[in-house]
């Protein structure tokens, strides 16, 4: 990540914009700190760029728990080709969007007999996790006469290199595992199945390391799809494209990976499954960028030669921030007063005002003076903020969340 905030505009001043507004004036318009706010042209941005370096044939799918803000969601709807939910909650905020229902798909492991039934019942493609799964899915289709539409998810023989967390290859409590899929395509009855889906890796900047399980992923699934009923329609090659967070990241190449997905699709895909649609579903690279969260400094402190900026949110909005979600060593994300460009006076270490010492948001930072009643911005927080943060932690009100 180079300067904080590179990808906001800034007002005259030199104050921070998000979505064309200055930080403070939001704030102020707002109403209270802290708050999350996220810039919709930045995400209009960032799906265009992607578009443009994927092959026109391939379809878009939102991961709506990267941020299932309701403003968002329908924001997105009228930008991707479709949603993928993991939830009954995701999926009824996925419903109240434009999109149609054909265009949502349902991942996840332990989706509940009720779930399964209002997936089955709106018409959204279950991707299975399980053989019980598949069982559990035949019985809501049938209990409802409905015939429903399943997707298989496979559990890959490889691992993706360079994912800051693993979802596939050796033992995986998501999806069932390769060899296995011939025998449960055998015994599908007359579920409307349309194809795979393969997810196993988040948050990777490797585009060698995307491509190469993409080269593997597609191997596997024309395999696999030797044994399919019917044609196969729906190939989900999942994603797991990250956003840099900390100071040595590098943006990942997306026009590597685009290019590399029209040779597999050139060479592959389109002469031997011509009724097979790709599908990338991304999450944080979609939206991480295009969120911030602001806080408030309420007290400053010495302690020891260790300037403190206490501040009026915490880890338990932005959990990822802090270092406790998914990090083993705690690096800083990238952190700002209201005028990211001026000059640093010195270092700062910004807490949360949680009575715990993992509420740290920045570590020895450099950063203009900051004092009581000046704002303090936390960048990178479009994806698994909010809702992946345990905002019941200690009792403070929920932050408000708004789309700019
Ligand atoms: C979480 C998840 C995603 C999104 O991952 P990102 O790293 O946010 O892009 C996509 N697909 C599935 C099945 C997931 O569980």
């Amino acid at each position: 990540m180079s300067a904080a905030g590179a990808l906001f505009a800034r007002h005259g001043d030199g104050v921070l914009e998000i979505g064309g507004v200055p930080v403070d004036r939001l704030a102020a318009r707002v109403g209270s700190t802290p708050f999350f706010a996220y810039d919709r042209r930045l995400v209009t941005e960032r799906v265009a760029a992607v578009r443009k370096a994927l092959p026109d044939d391939v379809s878009l799918k939102y991961a709506v728990k990267a941020n299932p803000m309701p403003a968002l969601l329908a924001h997105m709807s009228e930008l991707v080709d479709g949603f993928d939910v993991a939830s009954a909650q995701e999926m009824r905020h996925a419903l109240d969007t434009t999109l149609p229902a054909h265009r949502v798909s349902f991942a996840g492991p332990g989706k509940s007999d009720a779930e399964l039934s209002s997936a089955v019942a709106a018409g959204v493609m279950i991707e299975a996790e399980s053989g019980n799964e598949l069982e559990r899915i035949r019985r809501a289709g049938e209990a409802l006469g409905i015939r429903p539409r399943v997707a298989l998810r496979v559990n890959p023989p490889f691992a993706v290199r360079g994912s800051g967390m693993r979802m596939g290859g050796g033992p995986q409590q998501f999806g069932v595992d390769a060899e296995g899929v011939p025998a449960l395509l055998a015994r599908l009855g007359d579920l409307d199945f349309e194809g795979f889906h393969v997810f196993a890796g988040s948050q990777n900047l490797n585009a060698e390391s995307i491509c190469e399980a993409q080269r593997l992923t597609v191997e596997l699934l024309l395999e696999l799809a030797e044994a399919a009923p019917q044609p196969v329609r729906y190939l989900n090659l999942g994603g797991g494209f990250g956003i840099p967070y900390f100071e040595r990241d590098r943006p990942v190449d997306r026009t590597r990976i685009g290019d590399n997905l029209e040779t597999l699709l050139a060479g592959q895909v389109r002469p031997r499954l011509p009724d097979a649609r790709v599908h990338i579903e991304l999450g944080r690279h979609l939206v991480g960028e295009a969120g911030v969260y602001v806080t408030r400094v309420v007290d400053r402190k010495e302690s020891r030669g260790t300037t403190y900026l206490v501040v009026d949110g915490g880890m338990h909005h932005q959990l990822a921030a802090s270092g406790n979600f998914g990090q083993f060593i705690r690096r800083n994300y990238p952190v700002s007063t209201a005028r990211p460009d001026a000059p640093a006076e010195g270092k700062a270490t910004v807490v949360g005002c949680l009575c715990t010492p993992l509420d740290l948001l920045a570590d020895g930072v450099e950063l203009p003076h900051a004092d009581v009643g000046d704002l303090i911005v936390v960048y990178q927080a479009g994806a698994y903020g909010l809702t992946a943060s345990p905002t019941a932690f200690l009792s403070h009100p929920a932050p408000a969340e708004v789309l700019v």
